[in-house]
């Protein structure tokens, strides 16, 4: 490092209230892991901001030293786009506050909250509103992408509930985004990813939700897949939006309720979630046990916040991570017998295909409404290649692949730019289908220099 940069590093030191590391400090290993354990960089600097006040000298500091920017919100995006190295890194993990007026139903939620911090705040108030299915994912990446989880079928995707928020753009000047103030910000903020500035803090409407919802699992022996997943197919059209049930195809983990012999086993599992009264939830779950002979199930009523958290164990950080992703409007046969196929030679015992069903409120929201396009969408599936050390690294990457390609045909165009993985930049443009046009023009009047870069980029 010259002995200028380290100057001007000093001078920031002095300038903010949070903290500045650099590589020889205490800490500074710590704040550069990320979920994915196959993204190893190391930044100049992390600023991790005490507050909103910090961030715009932080980002007058990069520039002016001609240092890359990234940011990190909970550090789960599988692109590893949270670091970048020689750069600087603003990291929020010193900013996690969930405040919540009840009265009004809006939570005021800091870019460093893990899902976890936010439903538990909402919660205390009997609210939530749609975010994901694992608790210690960030709200703030999942919210610029979109962000879809058991609540989507009801109360549509995370941006259709975000309100305002407060963003520190390129040149340092912190605005207010939505449908009153910078309208066409708030536009580009509702899918756009990290590409227009900074955000402070996000404002969200909430719904009433639990404490208490029907949730839990049913596994079926892969043998029956067919025959469950083509039972599924038709179940999902007219199933009501207060239930979700999703399709996960993998190893049996060694739940309890789970007999030993089907442990390590290939299984259907069909998650499933009732946001509405139990009792009206167990009438309407009762079918789903006869889509096949499960080797066993575990549902009941529960609170919403542990079930939020019920898929953590498997999807815990350290491991490596390859993902690809579709979206589909129909599971044809073509879909079926591809997933199949693919969940018949799993790669490790942590690997899964799923299906994500999301069809409800938000297929009701115009495709130009904001950045997100996909409102054909109906699922999401994912391929979560999924392995625990280097020497597995080509095999398991090359299933991925292979599963993506023999599904591309049965699926919908377009693409969840939060699943995308760093080398799937050709495929941004698609991933905003229509919309792309106008994010390129917000992005030449909000970042002309492409400041903000580490993200699914949207070129100036
Ligand atoms: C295990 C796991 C489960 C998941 N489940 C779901 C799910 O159920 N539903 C779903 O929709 N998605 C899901 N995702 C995808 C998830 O939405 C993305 O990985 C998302 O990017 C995570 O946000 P983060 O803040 O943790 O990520 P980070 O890696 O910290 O940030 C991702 C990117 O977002 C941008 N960004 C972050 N914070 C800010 C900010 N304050 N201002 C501007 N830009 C910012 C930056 O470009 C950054 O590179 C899952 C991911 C994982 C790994």
């Amino acid at each position: 490092m010259t002995t200028h940069l380290s100057d001007s590093i000093d001078k920031l030191r002095g300038a903010l209230r949070g903290r500045v590391l650099s590589p020889n400090d205490n800490g500074y290993d710590e704040a550069r892991q990320i979920w994915n354990a196959m993204i190893d960089r190391r930044p100049a600097v992390i600023v991790q901001p005490a507050d909103s006040a910090d961030v715009a000298p932080t980002i007058k500091f990069a520039r002016e030293n001609t240092l890359e920017i990234s940011v990190r919100g909970a550090g789960h995006n599988i692109a590893g786009n949270a670091l970048c190295n020689d750069g600087v890194t603003i990291d929020f993990s010193n900013m996690k506050r969930v405040r919540v007026d009840a009265g009004k139903k809006i939570a005021y939620v800091e870019p460093g909250a893990t899902l976890a911090d936010f439903d538990g705040a909402t919660q205390r108030h009997g609210l939530a509103t749609p975010v994901g299915i694992n608790s210690t994912t960030g709200i703030a990446g999942l919210t610029l992408g979109g962000g879809f989880g058991w609540l989507t079928r009801k109360y549509g995707l995370t941006i259709d509930n975000l309100v305002a928020a407060e963003v520190v753009t390129a040149d340092g000047k912190k605005l207010r985004a939505s449908e009153q103030d910078n309208a066409e910000l708030f536009w580009a903020l509702r899918g756009g990813g990290g590409n227009f500035g900074v955000v402070t803090q996000f404002e969200f409407a909430l719904h009433p939700v639990g404490p208490e919802v029907l949730a839990g699992l049913i596994v079926f022996p892969f043998a029956q897949a067919k025959q469950v997943l083509t039972r599924y197919r038709q179940f999902a059209v007219s199933a009501p939006e207060d239930l979700s049930v999703w399709v996960v195809l993998r190893q049996a983990p060694p739940l309890p309720f789970l007999s030993q012999n089907v442990h390590g086993k290939e299984v259907v599992i069909l998650p499933i979630f009732y946001a509405g009264k139990v009792a009206e939830g167990q009438k309407l779950i009762e079918q789903l046990r006869a889509f096949g002979n499960p080797h066993g199930e575990h549902i009941g009523a529960q609170p919403y916040t542990e079930w939020q958290k019920a898929f953590d164990p498997l999807l815990a950080p350290g491991a490596r991570n390859y993902w690809k992703s579709h979206n589909f409007t129909e599971l044809s046969d073509g879909a079926l017998n591809s997933i199949i196929e693919y969940a018949g030679k799993l790669p490790s015992p942590q690997c899964e295909i799923f299906v994500g069903h999301i069809a409800g409120a938000a297929n009701r929201v115009a495709p130009d409404a904001m950045a997100y396009a996909h409102r054909d969408a109906q699922f999401v599936m994912n391929v979560h290649g999924r392995w625990d050390t280097a020497a597995q690294d080509a095999r398991c990457i090359e299933w991925a692949r292979a599963f993506f390609k023999a599904s591309a045909p049965y699926a919908s165009a377009g693409a969840y730019v939060n699943f995308m993985t760093e080398e799937e930049s050709g495929r941004v443009a698609a991933a905003y289908g229509s919309n792309y046009d106008r994010l390129v023009t917000l992005k030449k009047r909000y970042d002309p220099e492409n400041v903000f870069h580490f993200n699914q980029n949207i070129k100036p």
